[in-house]
């Protein structure tokens, strides 16, 4: 990885407001993007105000040398009558019917418009439920309409408020899909049992932050050796929801080998502390990494050319 670092001020002419907008790139993200050395060429997404304060999104091109290539404003569609029943023959529906049982819902429907990727999951038929619940459906959709997601939500019957923080959860998340240059896709299924063992309170500015990393193939992860080198000693005491002490331990000892890595990389760098045929490892890299983020055990860098608490 290149030891090169630094902010790279970029500029390009928006064809659909014509104005001349201005961005900081991180050097060393953009040079480490994956499409960068096969095309020569790496994506990102600029969303910003035109003069009438109407924001749109346009997604840039931008070559090795920081020139930006082209500029295509994504298009804001508004659902009309007529698009219902329109097949959409090039949509790779990638199906999970997993046999985890969501505690946030019974059904989830993730449509990735710019990816051609859906997801769509099914709890388990049988599951006893003590306690009296209601079902809501929630619907929610990015800014530039590129990412939708419903769902059934099921929540106990005395806490209603739940259902708005899943919508706040998944409102967060479709964002973040939304303004991600380079998309984790191997990594939503987890993320999205990690949102669902969260949603019962709201998401902080922290949590967008974690799912924007993890989401984020492009991200740079870099670990502070001395954060590391005590939760090396001391992780195995501590208090870890959904993650077993001892393997959080022996994950950060994996990591800490590393200056820094690309969040791509990820399962490749842990694949000896995963067990192959556990249907929830790739779980453990989400937790373990949110935990890392929580103690500033990891410091990051986003391929985002923007993270407004506002965009996410
Ligand atoms: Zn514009």
């Amino acid at each position: 990885m290149s030891e090169d670092t630094g902010i790279v001020n970029i500029s390009y002419v928006c064809e659909a407001c014509g104005q001349a907008i201005k961005l900081k790139i991180d050097k060393s993200v953009h040079q480490n993007r994956r499409e960068l050395m096969i095309n020569g060429l790496a994506t990102y997404i600029d969303v910003h105000a035109d003069k009438n304060n109407h924001r749109h999104g346009v997604k840039l091109s931008i070559d090795k040398d920081f020139n930006v290539r082209t500029n295509t404003t994504i298009e804001v569609k508004q659902k009309k009558v007529d698009d219902i029943g329109i097949p959409l023959p090039s949509m790779k529906i990638n199906k999970l019917t997993t046999k985890f049982n969501w505690e946030s819902w019974k059904y989830l429907e993730l449509d990735i418009k710019s990816e051609g990727l859906k997801f769509l999951l099914e709890k388990n038929e049988h599951t006893p439920s003590a306690e009296k619940t209601i079902e809501s459906r929630i619907e929610t959709i990015s800014e530039l309409h590129n990412v939708e997601c419903k769902l059934d939500a099921v929540v106990p019957e005395n806490s209603v408020e739940s259902l708005g923080y899943i919508s706040r959860w998944m409102e967060s998340f479709c964002n973040a899909l939304e303004l991600s240059s380079s998309i984790h896709v191997d990594l939503i299924p987890e993320i999205l049992r990690y949102i669902d063992s969260h949603a019962h309170r709201d998401p902080y500015y922290s949590d967008r932050v974690v799912l924007a990393i993890l989401i984020d193939k492009a991200s740079i992860l870099i670990p502070n050796k001395n954060i590391m080198k005590y939760l090396k000693r001391y992780g195995p005491g501590l208090p870890l929801i959904g993650l077993d002490p001892v393997r959080f331990s022996s994950i950060i000892e994996k990591i800490s080998e590393y200056d820094d890595f690309v969040m791509a990389d990820i399962q490749t760098i842990l694949e000896q502390n995963l067990e192959k045929d556990t249907e929830l490892a790739e779980e453990y890299i989400i937790i373990s990494i949110a935990y890392m983020l929580t103690m500033d055990a990891l410091d990051y860098k986003l391929s985002y050319l923007s993270l407004d608490p506002n965009d996410l």
